[in-house]
């Protein structure tokens, strides 16, 4: 390919809404550009490098027995009705009414659409286990799409259904995928960790999270360098403080006037953070209309932080009906105060107790007045829970819920999901086929996405440096770019096609920069756009010399042509598919 004829366009500063590299470097390159917020399109390079993450992907699959087919990206709503997920999956839903005004929402995933022609094409045994899979466009009205390709309303996604007879079935189906995506993300260069995870909105019981380390990831992990637990925040465990056996002592009302937070009440009755209770308020809608259905009033241990996604679990509510509470309003339907809220006092609110609370003595919480406090709360004799359960957040240096030992807290990007989805959909939906005995069973299904979109930009996360792109070998646009110094120059000319040429036959892919532009900005160009080879063809081009240079190294080097031919192809056979990495 000839830049001079190339339709695309560098951008020499960053765009104004970008904050992380990625986002930057993508746009600046030219490979993907903005339409829309949260809607982008993939220009010449960027779709070059989304087409070859796609055949790794696809590569694995099939390798894997996966069968690929597309579906609609639209569905009809009663497909979501009949799971339940029309409600449940709250306004990234995005829903879309036709001329005659049936519903219809644009794919934020598939479960529904899949189970629906399974239900309709299995009905023995004999025709279990499978899988089926696509790579398509999905939609999801984001709140805030950012970070470019990390979080946008329209991404390609892999996603893939198993569909097994039982749960050993689905054990093994499982495996397959979680080691395929091992694989796939492997030969895409990633840096990566397959954690535990909670299961969201897609429902089931078990799940991983393969998540890029990135700081400006938005997962929050989890581990243990000990024992080796990986978890997201959202889902790790968290033991309980051991229970105290200190004799209950009689409960005081103390004043304690203007101690609004965990700090000041502890720093003024001189009690140790975990000797108080924290207080959070919320509000929870109802799925349906999403109208306020009442308040919760959740308690941990005043060093600690509520988890909203134990929260969440805890009252069995999608994570869109809740959020925190106007203090106002609250307090005159509950009893709550501002700043000096208990669990003593309230009343017509859900109370979620902290699973390690019952087990410490003598606390002190807000006595539900201004400025009060109780002390020496004790759980049973002063106050109970409605819900009490783990609700805590498990930050750095936290006690590893597996060995004890502190856990680690590190930062990434999730780029793939697996799921044991059980058979959550095939009840919902009713899919059933026949075992040996004719007797009616149950699908048992596993769901598998691959974010492809945010894939590609976590590799820009972890492969780039202050001048753009460094693209492995595997997913870059282009495997070399030969700099023409003087394109006006015949034999420089002459030299750098055949050399294109020659390259293309071995089945490498070139850019030849014939552009009548200064090399300082073709070199830029070349840098930024992060192909890993430049080969410059200068002023010794007729004595057949070249510079032959590795995007990802510092160190340039004279070559023959022959050898800068030979280097290059090297290169390619070698990193061309990702594949060498899978056998560091
Ligand atoms: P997140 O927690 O980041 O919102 P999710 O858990 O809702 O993602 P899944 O339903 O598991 O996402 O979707 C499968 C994969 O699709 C994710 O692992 C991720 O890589 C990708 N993905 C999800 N949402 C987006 C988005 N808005 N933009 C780009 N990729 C996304
Ligand atoms: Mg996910």
């Amino acid at each position: 390919m000839k830049m001079s004829k190339m339709y695309f366009r560098t951008l020499r500063d960053d765009p104004a809404d970008a904050v992380i590299p990625s986002h930057k470097l993508l746009i600046r390159a030219g490979f993907i550009r903005k339409e829309a917020a949260g809607l982008y399109a993939y220009m010449q390079p960027g779709w070059r490098s989304l087409r070859k993450l796609t055949r790794i992907i696809r590569e694995e699959m099939d390798a894997s027995g996966a069968q690929e087919i597309n579906v609609s990206a639209i569905a009809p709503a009663e497909l979501w009705e009949d799971s339940g997920r029309w409600n449940q999956y709250g306004p990234e839903l995005w829903r879309i009414r036709d001329r005659h005004g049936r519903d219809f929402c644009l794919g934020p995933t598939h479960e529904e659409t899949f189970t629906d022609i399974v239900r309709n094409d299995v009905s023995s045994y004999k025709q279990l286990p499978f899988f089926l899979y696509q790579i398509q466009n999905k939609y999801r009205d984001e709140d805030r799409p950012r970070f470019g390709l990390l979080r946008s309303r329209e991404f390609l996604m892999k996603d893939c259904y198993s569909f097994d007879r039982d749960e050993e079935g689905l054990d093994r189906s499982y495996q397959i995928m979680y080691d395929a995506y091992t694989r796939i993300f492997t030969r895409a260069g990633l840096d990566f960790r397959p954690v535990e995870a909670d299961t969201g909105a897609i429902g089931g019981s078990n799940s991983h999270e393969f998540t890029a380390f990135s700081e400006v990831g938005e997962s929050d992990i989890v581990y243990c360098p000990d024992c080796g637990m990986a978890a997201t925040s959202e889902r790790a465990a968290f033991a309980d403080a051991p229970a105290q056996d200190e004799e209950e002592r009689p409960l005081e009302k103390k004043l304690t006037p203007g101690t609004k937070t965990i700090d000041e009440v502890a720093d003024f009755l001189k009690l140790p953070k975990e000797k108080t209770i924290k207080a959070l308020l919320f509000v929870t809608y109802d799925e349906e209309t999403l109208e306020e259905n009442g308040y919760v009033a959740a308690f941990v241990r005043g060093d600690r932080d509520v988890n909203m996604i134990k929260l969440v679990n805890a009252l069995h509510i999608p994570e869109h009906c809740i959020d925190f509470a106007d203090e106002a309003a609250m307090s005159a339907a509950t009893g709550c105060v501002g700043g000096f809220t208990g669990p003593k006092g309230l009343h017509d609110c859900t109370i979620v107790v902290d699973s390690e609370l019952p087990g410490q003595k003598n606390l002190c919480a807000g006595a539900c007045e201004t400025d009060h406090h109780y002390i020496n709360m004790n759980y049973g004799r002063d106050y109970t829970g409605d819900i009490v359960t783990d609700i805590k957040l498990l930050r750095e240096g936290d006690p590893c819920p597996v060995c004890g030992r502190p856990i680690r807290q590190t930062r990434g990007i999730e780029v793939g999901q697996v799921f044991k989805l059980g058979t959550k959909y095939s009840a919902s939906m009713g899919a059933y086929y026949a075992d040996e005995n004719q007797k009616n069973q149950l699908v048992v299904m596993g769901c598998y996405g691959i974010g492809v979109s945010r894939t590609l930009a976590a590799i820009v996360e972890q492969h780039h440096d202050e001048n753009g792109i460094i693209w492995p070998v595997a997913v870059a646009p282009y495997h070399v770019i030969i700099t023409v110094m003087k394109p006006k120059d015949e034999v420089q000319m002459e030299k750098a096609d055949a050399l294109a040429e020659e390259l293309t036959r071995a089945g490498v892919e070139v850019l030849v920069d014939d552009r009548a532009e200064r090399p300082g900005v073709k070199f830029k160009d070349a840098d930024l756009m992060g192909i890993p080879v430049r080969i410059t063809v200068g002023r010794r081009a007729g004595e057949g010399v070249v510079e032959y240079k590795l995007r990802r190294e510092e160190e340039k080097e004279e070559l023959t042509i022959e050898q800068a031919a030979r280097a290059a192809i090297d290169l390619v056979r070698k990193e061309g598919d990702g594949r060498y990495l899978l056998e560091k």
